[in-house]
């Protein structure tokens, strides 16, 4: 069985600033998979890159069995492929439930949009309780619900988080996790990158760690929380 995704020898640059330097991975359907690295690794990069916001310098990128080289963003969207962007990204002046339909602008079922809406205030109830609300009055933490959130109104077959836990209290943090664990239960394939190491590697199947646009370790996430070197760099151990 071929992977969801498949990532070979990736290469991006920013001018002659190589930020990934020929990273290789795969997501298997039903996986959460982490990427997880210091500020600078290359994690973000690597999911611009994928949802086709950047142009790769080299390197072989297969979605659902269809290369990914080349094609604009929205149709990769339009492939299956979201995007939870690190720092977002919603609408202030846009009310809560106008930002979530936007999620679905690709999509002309009305009463699946519904259905989906339904699903993300069951999700997150406060967006529910605020739907009509200006999403810009939202905390960190609530607007990081609605960006997951209006990632998931696409139907995406693979969902990609940049550092959700960015910023929230560790209430807010163990919400965002146990969301991400129950899209698991209910079949979303997730990309995970995060500078959380411990609460990525606890959830996820597969984990790989990234260092200077390089990835120097992978393994279950299980095996990566219990390596040494790991404990010692990420997980703040002697
Ligand atoms: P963080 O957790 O801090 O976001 P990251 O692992 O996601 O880190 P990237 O944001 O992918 O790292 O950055 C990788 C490298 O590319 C860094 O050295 C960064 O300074 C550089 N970089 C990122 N964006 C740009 C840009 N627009 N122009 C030039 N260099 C960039």
């Amino acid at each position: 069985m071929t992977a969801l995704l498949e990532v070979e020898d990736l290469k991006v640059a920013y001018g002659k600033i190589e930020a990934v330097k020929g990273i290789s991975f795969t997501v298997e359907e039903g996986q959460v998979v982490t990427l997880i690295g210091t500020n600078g690794a290359g994690k973000t990069t690597t999911l611009r890159t994928l949802s086709g916001l950047l142009k790769p310098l080299s390197g072989r990128i297969s979605f659902n069995g269809q290369p990914l080289n080349g094609i604009p963003a929205h149709k990769i969207v339009a492939m299956g492929l979201a995007h939870s962007p690190e720092g977002r990204r919603i609408f202030p002046r846009l009310s809560i439930m106008e930002n979530l339909q936007l999620g679905a602008f690709l999509r002309k079922d009305t009463a699946g949009i519904e259905k989906d809406l339904q699903r993300a205030y069951d999700l997150f109830p406060i967006l529910g309780e605020r739907r009509k609300q200006a999403a810009g009055t939202l905390s960190g933490g609530e607007q990081q619900m609605l960006a997951m959130g209006r990632a998931l109104m696409s139907q995406p077959k693979l969902l990609m988080l940049d550092e959700p836990s960015m910023g929230l209290s560790p209430i807010m943090m163990q919400k965002i996790m146990s969301t991400i664990v129950e899209l698991k239960s209910q079949g979303t394939t997730i990309l995970l990158v995060e500078q959380n190491a411990q609460a990525a590697l606890s959830l996820a199947d597969q984990g790989h760690v990234m260092e200077v646009g390089s990835i120097v370790l992978s393994g279950t996430g299980q095996d990566l929380m219990t390596d040494e070197s790991v404990r010692k760099a990420y997980l703040g151990e002697d």
